[in-house]
């Protein structure tokens, strides 16, 4: 049979890609790898890094190559068909990585390797090193029954984060509320409506259907004056996959979340971990749990009275719209109303001078002035070939360029549709990697969830979602403007995952620099650039309510922190516990007794943050610090920039990101700037 996923040699074609492809193409590539390990490890092949590591780096580069558009498809595409091929390769792919890192031959073989003679360059010690922990931490020195407990967790997990984010994407799809009597939509902007009448007609019904597509809820929640739709659509999204609130029972996360925390717990504890959040720092920049929690709580001591006083002057100016009590729904629409008040500025003021291809096109301007390279869109001026196929129509291909060389390309991917997980990220499509003289390019994809153009008009984006696409923009570019040749370390790859934010945080800076908005704005009906008074409003704003989304981001990252450190995961309360604790610690807002965001929290239970969300903040020292040398020096300042380029973008996992932080900065991280940011006394 033929394989479009096995026969590719460039990027996926995605229109030929079907849900039956994917099992075969994994149990070809899974039985290959197995057959190519035993050629490997046979006794008669050379210890070396020709003979050992570089086949090992090339049989997990093909299978990361064909699972990347899967795992893509699965979150841009998602049906039922391709899900359940999916999820089916999980145990499979679990099985065969816990087979690999717990393979001693294989890790005796590595071994021979780092201790034998062979001259070896640093970016190949520091693969050898970090595989060699990574052994460690996938079991290899367990013995029995130890060793197939440990995958056996494993196993089960990959299938648990998995199921937690499908119960997450139903329960928020499945949600939708008629409305056919428009009085009800009072306040609510254009733009937000025109999805609302979509969502109608494409279910053949009258009026508008309103959705928990993020656009939708946000709109509502900032701006609709009518209450009760506020609290119902509140109560609708802080409950998604929990059992209160409106949700169907079967997309409860409660007992998939408490295995995953004492699965955690457990593996980690078989590795000799106290517990996850120790486990979790292993591969780390933070020094210890210590380090993180006075970090965390450092930052709330200073946040938190603040923080009290914006709430209450949100409580005080709800009275003089009659809001007697500030309830949880009427936060973000009393603190937009008061935004509007003081500073008299409005996102909605705004979003007119962002339609998302300008802000596109602007954004690209940016990086070409600050690391000299050229971002064009294939087919439209990129010099070597038609755009490559994509999985929708609205999703654009683009290269980057350095003079005649090219760096990589990306497709980005930027409006909300059905069967589309919701939030932004980047995610890599391939890694770049040598083989022999010639040099296969990284390729990434940039996913955001903004509202789609309408007949009227462009998508419209707001100030934050700028700032949303230039995050993930940063994260982009660190993969696709590597110099490292090992897949493994190049990009994104091999970097510490609380240095990770660093690239994409740091890219957010620009959102906030006058020049820079210069060229991202353009108003959509008459090309006006944003004017010198609503940057200036949008500056005097920038600080406001900057405590209260601290002590929120803190109260998520001590959440997950405290929550992988229990020792006793599997009690039915522990979310609860840490829920209550973390909320009479950190949170100032008020809140729903029924939200539990937790059971809808992707980023912690199904995906790479767990006991990791701290990673944020972490980062972000970094990011405003790094920053911090563009305002020295001009925020176009070429050298400057050329210098992060080679510092950190370039080099991907390659040396540890505190070294490569020191060569750009001249010095450690401080915090100072990160609390200029939030309007904080250092
Ligand atoms: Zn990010």
């Amino acid at each position: 049979m033929s394989n479009p996923l096995l026969e590719f040699t460039d990027l996926p074609p995605f229109s030929a890609i079907l849900p039956e492809h994917v099992e075969p193409a994994v149990d070809h590539l899974l039985a290959g790898n197995r057959a190519a390990l035993e050629r490997i490890l046979a006794p008669e092949t050379p210890r070396t890094w020709a003979g050992v590591v570089q086949p090992v780096e090339e049989m997990d580069e093909r299978l990361d190559r064909v699972w990347a558009p899967v795992g893509h498809l699965n979150a841009v595409r998602n049906n039922a068909e391709l899900r359940a091929a999916h999820n089916a390769c999980l145990p499979k792919l679990s099985d065969y990585n816990s087979e690999l890192g717990q393979n001693r031959a294989l890790y005796d073989a590595w071994r021979a390797v780092a201790e034998g003679d062979e001259p070896l360059d640093d970016t190949q010690k520091r693969l050898l090193d970090q595989s060699l922990r990574d052994f460690r931490l996938s079991g290899v020195d367990l013995e029995e029954p130890a060793r197939t407990r440990f995958r056996e967790i494993q196993l089960e997990l990959s299938e648990l984060e998995s199921r937690f984010e499908d119960n997450v994407l139903d329960a928020t799809q499945a949600w939708s509320l008629q409305v056919t009597d428009d009085a009800r939509l009072d306040g609510i902007p254009e733009q937000a409506r025109d999805a609302m009448r979509k969502a109608a007609t494409d279910r053949d019904l009258d009026g508008f259907v309103l959705t928990l597509d993020f656009p939708v809820y946000h709109a509502v929640a900032t701006y609709a004056t009518d209450r009760a739709l506020r609290e119902t659509m509140y109560e609708a999204w802080v409950t998604r996959a929990a059992p209160v609130g409106p949700h169907d029972a079967k997309y409860d996360n409660s007992e998939t979340m408490r295995s995953i925390l004492t699965l955690r717990r457990e593996g980690a504890q078989l590795l000799g971990f106290e517990h996850f959040s120790a486990l979790s720092l292993a591969t780390k920049m933070a020094p210890d749990v210590g380090a993180v929690v006075e970090f965390l709580n450092n930052l709330v001591e200073r946040s938190r009275e603040t923080g009290r006083a914006e709430v209450a002057t949100l409580a005080e100016h709800g009275s003089k719209l009659g809001l007697d009590t500030l309830q949880p729904w009427d936060v973000a629409f009393v603190a937009e109303h008061l935004r509007q008040e003081r500073y008299a500025i409005s996102d909605e003021d705004l979003r007119p001078y962002f339609p998302a291809p300008h802000v596109v096109a602007g954004m690209f301007k940016v990086v070409e002035r600050l690391y000299g390279i050229q971002v064009r869109e294939c087919g439209n001026g990129a010099p070597h070939r038609d755009p490559p196929e994509s999985w929708h129509p609205d999703v654009t291909y683009y290269e980057i360029w350095s003079g005649d060389e090219l760096r990589g390309s990306f497709w980005l991917d930027l409006y909300t549709r059905k069967g589309k997980r919701g939030g932004a990220w980047m995610g890599e499509c391939r890694s770049r990697s040598r083989h022999g003289d010639s040099v296969d390019t990284p390729v990434t994809w940039l996913v955001c969830n903004f509202a789609p153009p309408s007949s009227e008009r462009p998508s419209l984006l707001s100030h934050d979602e700028v700032t949303t696409l230039f995050h993930e923009f940063g994260h982009g570019l660190h993969h696709m403007l590597t110099r490292v040749d090992q897949p493994s370390l190049a990009g994104t790859n091999g970097v510490e995952w609380d240095a990770v934010e660093l690239p994409s945080q740091f890219m957010e800076s620009w959102c906030w620099e006058r020049e820079a908005l210069a060229l991202i704005s353009s108003h959509w009906q008459t090309g006006e650039q944003l004017p010198d008074e609503l940057f200036d409003k949008l500056l005097a704003a920038r600080h406001y309510l900057a405590a209260m989304d601290m002590l929120r981001q803190l109260e998520f990252a001590l959440f997950d922190f405290g929550l992988h450190m229990d020792p006793q995961p599997d009690d039915l309360t522990v979310v609860e516990r840490h829920l209550a604790q973390v909320r009479e610690q950190v949170t100032v807002v008020p809140y729903a007794a029924y939200n539990s965001y937790p059971h809808s929290f992707s980023h912690i239970f199904g995906g790479g943050y767990a006991a990791g969300y701290y990673s944020y903040k972490w980062a972000e020292v970094l990011a405003a610090d790094a920053f911090s040398l563009f305002q020295e020096r001009g925020v176009f300042d070429g050298e400057t920039g050329r210098r992060f380029l080679s510092a950190i973008l370039e080099r991907g996992g390659v040396r540890d990101a505190m070294t490569g932080f020191v060569e750009f900065r001249g010095r450690e991280p401080r915090i100072d700037a990160l609390l200029a940011l939030y309007g904080m006394a250092a």
